[in-house]
């Protein structure tokens, strides 16, 4: 392959995903010179295909994506009201309510498309100054060191730079080759999220229902849709995934019990295996992981690119701090410091999030008596039911 001439950036991000381009966005107004990393083609960035992945935000991360300067360019009409949130236990009358009385706020949050968040960062990222997208292309190889970082691309692009950033998804080869480790749970589950159409009104109130066997959320959306998550087994899943529209929509009307009535297929159903990881570091000599990389949550609480965008904009403050300073942008104790900070934020909603899904998955008699009286318990206590709407609508 032809050698070129090395680029030189002060920023260098593996990943144009939601964390990579809001990180690259929270640097606006730092000057610093920024490469983002991408090995997706433009064109995809630029009109993301619908996952399915409907994103719960908290307000915070609306206020965040405000001050970023993405909101803005998301439709009004992409995004729907969150009001209450429901966790249901097999056959039990009994329902935890989380809702917004303790904050004052009308609502917990906002439903928005992943691919519309995708789509809104990369616009915003792509007119900014400073800001290089390469995309199309992966890192090969790099070599970080104190005194600065040496990347290679898979189309012979040198590169050099003061700081390394990898948002390259929670299998992260930067982490990988940074040397990294990462605790992987593989859960042997699979989701199946699709767009639904029903009779019934969801009232603006996302459920979660722990079945025996199955776990289904309904997220609500405008009007009378809603976005099925359904988890069961990876073969069961790919059994349901490969049914007719009609079909599957009479197997998810069946499986919610009708509770919001006959249900019909609106597009086409995605899956995605179940794996939840933590890295065992966010930091390395003149390299930190945000994002799914540092931490990848089990969607059940709806906080993974909440984190994400959390750790973006904390590293993002800090070396825009650091360059506004003439300081180090990759100095050792400015990436310490955030990876401290960020663990503190995440390690808690990571460890109890992970105790929900293996306490509402355990099928044996002793955890459903458990998870029942757990609910009681806990609708009872109030305080119980106001600080996890206050965690919800925190990070
Ligand atoms: C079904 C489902 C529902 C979810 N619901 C919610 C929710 O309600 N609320 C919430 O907060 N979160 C939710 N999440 C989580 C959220 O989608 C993720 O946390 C978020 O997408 C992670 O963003 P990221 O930028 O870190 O990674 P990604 O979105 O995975 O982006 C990584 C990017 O890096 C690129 N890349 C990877 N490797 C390389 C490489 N070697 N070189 C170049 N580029 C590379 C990829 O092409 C990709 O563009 C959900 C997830 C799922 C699966």
């Amino acid at each position: 392959m032809m050698e070129r001439p090395t680029m030189t950036h002060d920023v260098a991000i593996v990943g144009a995903g939601p964390a990579g381009l809001a990180f690259a966005a929270s640097l606006t107004g730092s000057r610093l010179r920024v490469a983002v990393i991408e090995r997706q083609p433009a064109a995809v960035l630029a009109a993301p295909p619908v996952d399915g992945r409907e994103i719960a935000l908290t307000l915070r991360s609306v206020r965040a994506l405000q001050a970023l300067g993405a909101w803005d360019r998301i439709p009004a009409e992409g995004t729907a009201p969150l009001r209450e949130a429901r966790v249901l236990n097999g056959g039990s009358p009994f329902a935890l309510a989380f809702g917004t009385a303790a904050s004052g706020e009308e609502q917990l949050g906002h439903l928005v498309s992943n691919h519309l968040i995708r789509r809104a960062l990369f616009e915003l990222v792509d007119a900014l100054p400073g800001i290089e997208i390469l995309a199309g292309r992966s890192i090969s190889s790099f070599r970080n060191d104190s005194g600065g970082v040496t990347m290679a691309l898979d189309d012979g692009t040198r590169l050099e730079s003061r700081l390394l950033v990898g948002a390259d998804s929670r299998f992260s080869w930067v982490r990988e080759q940074l040397g990294i480790g990462a605790e992987v749970n593989r859960l042997g589950r699979s989701m199946l999220v699709c767009r639904v159409e029903h009779d019934g009104d969801h009232e603006g109130i996302a459920t979660e229902w722990f079945d025996h066997g199955q776990t289904i959320a309904m997220l609500p959306l405008n009007g009378r849709r809603s976005s099925a998550v359904l988890t069961l087994t990876s073969e069961d899943i790919a059994r349901l995934a490969a049914l007719e529209a009609e079909a599957l929509g009479a197997e998810l009307t069946r499986r919610y019990e009708c509770r919001l009535g006959r249900m019909n297929i609106v597009g086409k159903a995605h899956v995605y295996p179940l794996a939840t990881t933590y890295a065992r570091h966010f930091a390395a000599p003149r390299a930190a992981l945000i994002g799914d990389a540092a931490v990848g949550m089990h969607p059940v609480t709806a906080h993974g690119f909440n984190l994400g965008l959390a750790s973006a904009r904390l590293l993002g403050k800090l070396v825009s701090d650091a360059a506004r300073q003439g300081g180090d942008i990759g100095a050792s104790l400015l990436l310490r410091r955030y990876e401290a900070t960020h663990r503190m934020a995440s390690r808690p909603i990571y460890t109890a999030t992970n105790l929900i899904v293996g306490l509402y998955t355990a099928e044996h008699p002793a955890a459903r008596a458990a998870r029942h009286a757990g609910l009681r318990a806990a609708a009872r206590l109030p305080f119980v039911s106001r600080s996890v709407s206050r965690m919800l609508m925190q990070p």
